[in-house]
């Protein structure tokens, strides 16, 4: 049989793994820079991680939701308390995707309304739902998932006029679009989206599948401003590699939950594997260390001339350029054997390291991009030190937020990055 794979992009075959290293069949040593794409979190094959999923695949490892499984309700527990969302519910599924489709479904049920507000450079998943509201324009009619979406720009106006239409069931956002780009609305746009919804009585949902799990430095992206949506999904990070996703669930949902349910959906070894997640996130410091590391590596790289715009929060950084990205990429692998991501914005680099990278590992990966771009040629769109400048006099919240008022319909990725 033939195998279906969108995505091999490049020939290297990973065989073994450790924090922020991978080698392959050659005994080649990589950097990764990525994370697997924001889901390595607490860096490959944990030692903790690692006893944690052995020990209980050693006792248990999957039976059905028919039965008692208490390590759903120890994981339900853990998360609340380091997330600091203990009077929220969470439902179980096994992945980002599922999440936003159970969120979808929720907030319908829940208002009796069908409609949903979306972003523009959004992503929130492959399935029909998940897949409506992500900004696509290869999708000229979205697909039948029972929602009409409506996507804006990152603008309040534009929301409001939406929500005033009605029918609306939720908008669905962000903290930091990661696929589009890594765009950073400011906190004031977030409270007022927040704002907004409550007086319209419309559902917020958090994508914080790429966002959360300490990568923006705080638990969720959306903590930094403050507000406290009505339903937040999770995935990628929150198993380390293991397949596991969620949501968590105001307390004023509580009577929606019938229709939510799935067979693999908070297994043993799911549960397990998530649970050391936070233990090490909690035990390693990692969102102190998330803050101040990508604090760290964002100032090397304003330092840097040849750049754009350094965006991000925490370890979830975007390097945009005024060029394609798509060669320096690869030769950050080729050259430097260091793994990064791409966007939809064919024009930003993405990195997603391991929330406990270590200092010297930055260090590597901002000397490997410092020889690149040293060896490139000066792109007619940077601005080099006249740029700089420029960027130390404007406000950079409003700066992020007039680029992401030009609206792009980015869509998927062209080349290949793995959304
Ligand atoms: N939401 C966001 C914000 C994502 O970045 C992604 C994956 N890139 C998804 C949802 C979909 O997650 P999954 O691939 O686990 O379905």
């Amino acid at each position: 049989m033939e195998l279906f794979n969108v995505y091999p992009l490049v020939d290297i075959t990973p065989v073994r793994a450790r924090g922020a290293k991978l080698w392959d069949e050659q005994g080649r040593e990589y950097l990764d820079f990525y994370g697997g794409h924001a889901v390595i979190s607490i860096g490959h094959s944990h030692p903790h991680y690692v006893r944690r999923l052995t020990e209980q695949l050693q006792n248990i490892g999957f039976y059905s939701n028919s039965v008692q499984i208490p390590i759903q309700q120890e994981l339900a527990h853990k998360l609340g308390r380091v997330a600091g969302y203990e009077d929220y519910t969470l439902f179980l599924c096994n992945s980002g995707a599922e999440a936003n489709e159970n969120a979808l479904k929720l907030a319908s049920f829940h208002t009796g309304k069908t409609r949903v507000v979306a972003f523009k450079g959004a992503f929130h998943g492959r399935t029909s739902g998940a897949v409506a509201a992500t900004d696509n324009p290869k999708i000229v009619a979205p697909f039948n998932a029972g929602h009409a979406i409506s996507f804006v720009d990152y603008d309040l106006q534009a929301v409001a006029e939406i929500l005033r239409g009605g029918d609306v069931c939720a908008v669905i956002v962000e903290p930091i679009q990661g696929v589009g780009g890594i765009l950073r609305p400011s906190d004031d746009f977030l409270v007022g989206l927040s704002r907004l919804c409550g007086a319209h009585e419309v559902l917020l949902i958090a994508d914080e599948v790429q966002s959360g799990y300490g990568r923006s430095g705080k638990f969720f992206a959306h903590q930094h401003a403050a507000i406290r949506p009505d339903i937040i999904s999770v995935a990628k990070g929150m198993g380390n590699g293991f397949p596991i996703g969620g949501i968590l669930i105001a307390p004023a949902l509580q009577a929606s939950y019938g229709l939510l349910g799935t067979t693999f959906g908070g297994n043993h070894l799911a549960c397990a594997a998530a649970l050391a997640v936070l233990e090490v996130i909690e035990n390693e410091d990692l969102l102190a260390h998330a803050t101040e590391l990508g604090h760290y590596l964002r100032t090397e790289l304003e330092a840097q001339a040849g750049a754009e715009e350094i965006r991000g929060r925490g370890l979830m950084v975007g390097i945009k350029y005024g060029f394609p990205i798509k060669d320096l990429r690869d030769r950050l692998l080729s050259e430097h054997h260091i793994f990064v991501g791409n966007a939809s914005d064919p024009t930003v680099l993405r990195l997603l390291p391991p929330l406990n990278i270590t200092r010297a590992e930055v260090d590597r990966f901002l000397q490997a991009l410092y020889a690149l771009r040293v060896a490139s040629p000066p792109s007619p769109l940077s601005g080099g030190e006249g740029e700089l400048v420029l960027k130390h006099l404007l406000d950079p919240c409003s700066l992020e937020a007039r680029s992401l008022q030009r609206g792009r319909s980015t869509g998927l990725p062209s080349d290949g990055c793995c959304g």
